[in-house]
């Protein structure tokens, strides 16, 4: 008996071990898949242009998973090695800290949650079981153990002084590469606005205010209400821009991003989103024109072109987003322009804007939200 209970003891821990071990490159083989294609041979000419290249991309969840990036991978999508045999000068490290069960682009609330199983069976520190914010400061906390472990070859981008030297450094030392922080998700703040600034001092840099959920702080183009900007994103749009952290609508409503369009004082972006020209759907953004709104891929009211220097999707130039001239949407709030409630308010936790500007009035009538 007691042998055999001995025997049950040993099995389980094997078992338990086999977990930890095997379960976590599992799924991130599963989440990540890369698709074996051939593809052509790429010509010297395109090799060359590549190599001329100065490559930013804004977007991987790298830091989610469990292996150390420094150390080339056969699985995953990036690490220090590979980006730099990739002739990538700049990863955004952008960090996951909540995502709902049957994941999908429809519709989703914040009810279940995923990452918790992830962070036991990858070993998190416990404080990172039940904390979005100890897990987003514990994701930083592994980029910047990557970069002192990497001699050099990953910078953290965190001041212009630190983009102007790693550049510089660059141009004679081609074998290097570099990492910006950003978040997906203002739900890692807990409703605490003052966590921006934990946020800023752990090497954040861009913030995205919603990912798969509504949250309090914005609607997300795969929430359940899908809304805008509540009256607390407008105060954590404000305080990003104080500390100069980039605001990142991907994953956004329509109506979040008309929003912010409309209200943000300093340039925006969408770190890793389509165009419903090429692929249709939920989080893609719009090429048309709606009404007034502000068109985000052509700037002013739909009408411009674009301007300034952007990234190339398929036919569509996508740039970051700047407003035309201080002051333009408060003004229309202060004449009271916009004061009807948003449609779909009734979940608990959307709270529109006290005033917003008409572009994002007028885009709430668009059809798209
Ligand atoms: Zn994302």
């Amino acid at each position: 008996m007691t042998r055999a209970r001995t025997g049950i003891l040993v099995a389980l821990l094997v078992l338990v071990a086999a977990v930890f071990a095997f379960v976590p490159a599992a799924l991130e083989r599963h989440y990540n898949t890369v698709h074996p294609r051939v593809h052509p041979t790429p010509s010297a000419r395109a090799i060359a242009l590549h190599r001329r290249l100065t490559i930013v991309d804004l977007h991987a969840d790298s830091l989610l998973w469990a292996r150390d990036l420094d150390q080339r991978s056969e699985r995953g999508h990036v690490d220090v090695p590979r980006l730099i045999d990739g002739n990538v000068a700049i990863e955004a490290f952008t960090v996951v800290t909540k995502t709902p069960r049957g994941l999908n682009n429809q519709r989703n609330d914040d009810r279940s949650d995923m990452i918790t199983a992830l962070a036991i069976v990858e070993r998190w520190p416990p404080r990172t079981w039940n904390s979005l914010r100890e897990r987003a400061l514990y994701q930083a906390r592994k980029l910047q153990d990557t970069a002192a472990r990497s001699e050099g070859r990953l910078t953290i981008l965190r001041t212009r002084a630190d983009v102007a030297g790693y550049l510089d450094r660059r141009r004679t030392q081609p074998a290097i590469t570099a990492g910006l922080l950003g978040l997906e998700g203002a739900h890692a703040l807990e409703g605490d606005l003052g966590a921006v600034d934990t946020l800023f001092a752990a090497g954040f840099r861009m913030i995205a205010p919603t990912h798969f959920f509504d949250n309090e702080w914005a609607g997300s183009a795969h929430g359940v209400t899908k809304g805008g900007l509540t009256g607390r994103g407008l105060a954590l749009l404000r305080r990003l821009e104080e500390r100069r952290i980039l605001l990142d609508l991907a994953h956004a409503s329509p109506r979040t991003i008309a929003d912010a369009v409309a209200l943000a004082q300093r340039p925006v972006v969408v770190s890793h989103t389509g165009v419903k020209g090429t692929c249709d759907n939920l989080r893609n953004l719009s090429g048309r024109k709606r009404g007034r709104a502000r068109d985000p891929l052509r700037g002013g009211r739909g009408r411009g072109r674009p301007r300034g220097p952007g990234l190339r999707l398929g036919r569509h130039r996508v740039r970051p987003l700047r407003r035309r001239g201080p002051g333009r949407a408060h003004g229309r709030a202060a004449r009271g322009r916009v004061l009807r409630r948003g449609r779909g308010q009734g979940h608990g936790r959307q709270r529109r804007a006290p005033a917003l500007g008409r572009a994002a009035l007028s885009s709430s009538r668009s059809g798209e939200g």
